[in-house]
């Protein structure tokens, strides 16, 4: 029996079962082609079934597939990390990889922990934001605060205590420091863009109030891009706008081929760790850390991403969307967000949402609503007719029911 995700089983609805698929399009066992508006959780952004990225993993798979990190090494993770180091701004170089963004974020936290424990302090708080999602095992969860996350733990579960979440808010943001700022180990942001949380955007103003913060306070800021990584923002990374301390990366790490991730530290992070004691190593290592096939997806993505000029085919998705979603209202909306590859509708009432994906589907579009949200986060190289049919699909939802 397979147990599918974020779904009571009881009452679940059968899962569109995929024999094929090919660019944006997903074929379905039973002769439906679907235009994919999600790019599978937001990793796909070179489309399904590449053919450069499937000839760069067969290669390596001709070598071998994996072999740990403990006690031995390989070109193709020698070769991301290098080339992360020199693609990521400053001195983001130091890479600890993993098989997942949740377990990335971890790492993450674990760091910034243990970082302070290094240097003898005895910092216990981690600044958060209001609508955070940073994955879904259990110190990742207790960072986030997901509406839909909070049965695992009550809203203000003991559990919980040590972690202060605040709106994206600068007064909120200066208060915050002043209070706690000499016990924070880190402030941890999903930057610009709150995916999970509702697809909520922001300010970069406040990334960089928070930035000097963080120096003003010596604590360290924690960007976890795992969503907003690889352009979704219309921004590479956003850490080319402001610098982080530590950078989490996951999803389309891999251009959504093989679950792989990593959190990139940068001097002062690693320097934390230098040490002749022994116990001030950090004492992490998942079984397929640095996985050879997922190092190759990553290298030929990241090929793809800059030799293809991807900002530009995400500026051009910007621009579709808004152009089509111009002067779009209807009374059942609260608003209508764009940020480079993403745009959202938020709803008032979720159950305006209620069979949408149903429609969707009888139109050509896979979709996949939550909450309050419809939204698209779509492959980078979907064309203009595909992106079209799902901004009117979903822009046609509305029209269908205006009685
Ligand atoms: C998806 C996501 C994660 C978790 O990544 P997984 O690979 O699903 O564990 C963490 N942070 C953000 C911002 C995400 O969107």
């Amino acid at each position: 029996m397979i147990w599918y995700p974020y779904a009571q089983m009881k009452t679940l609805d059968a899962p569109v079962k995929i024999a094929r698929a090919e660019g944006v399009h997903l074929y379905t066992e039973d002769g439906h082609d679907l235009i994919d508006s999600v790019s599978s959780w937001w990793s796909v952004i070179h489309g399904y079934n590449h053919p450069e990225i499937n000839a760069a993993i067969r290669e390596q798979l001709e070598k071998f597939a994996h072999v740990m990190l403990g006690g031995l090494t390989h070109e193709p993770v020698r070769r991301l990390s290098d080339k992360l180091a020199e693609w990521l701004p400053a001195d983001l170089d130091y890479c600890f990889f993993s098989d997942s963004g949740s377990v990335a974020v971890e790492v993450a936290l674990k760091m910034a922990l243990q970082f302070n424990t290094n240097r003898g302090s005895d910092r216990d708080m981690i600044l958060a934001l209001e609508h955070a999602y940073h994955g879904d095992t259990f110190k990742a969860m207790e960072v986030g605060d997901d509406e839909d996350y909070h049965f695992a733990f009550g809203k203000n579960s003991e559990k919980k205590r040590g972690v202060i979440h605040i709106p994206t808010d600068i007064s909120a943001l200066e208060d915050a420091f002043s209070c706690y700022g000499e016990r924070l180990t880190c402030f941890i942001i999903e930057p610009l863009l709150q995916g999970a949380g509702g697809m909520r955007m922001y300010d970069v103003s406040f990334i960089k109030r928070a930035r000097k913060l963080c120096y003003e306070y010596d604590t360290l800021l924690i960007f976890d891009e795992v969503a907003t990584g690889f352009g979704r923002t219309g921004n590479r990374f956003v850490a080319d706008l402001v610098l982080p301390d530590i950078l989490v990366l996951g999803k389309a790490l891999t251009g959504g081929y093989i679950g792989h991730a990593v959190t990139v530290a940068n001097k002062k992070v690693w320097e934390g760790f230098m040490s002749d004691d022994p116990t001030h190593a950090f004492m992490h290592g998942p079984t397929f850390m640095g996985n050879a096939l997922a190092c190759c997806a990553a290298l030929k993505s990241i090929e793809l991403f800059e030799r293809d000029d991807y900002i530009s085919k995400i500026r051009r998705i910007e621009e579709i969307t808004r152009r089509e979603m111009a002067g779009f209202a209807d009374p059942r909306i609260k608003e209508v967000r764009i940020m480079g590859g993403c745009v959202c509708i938020e709803v008032y009432d979720e159950k305006t949402l209620c069979g949408f994906k149903k429609y969707a589907y009888e139109r050509g579009v896979f979709s996949r609503t939550f909450l309050k949200y419809m939204y698209a986060m779509v492959p980078y190289v979907i064309n203009e007719e595909e992106l079209v049919t799902i901004l009117n699909t979903m822009k046609g939802w509305f029209d269908n029911f205006r009685g």
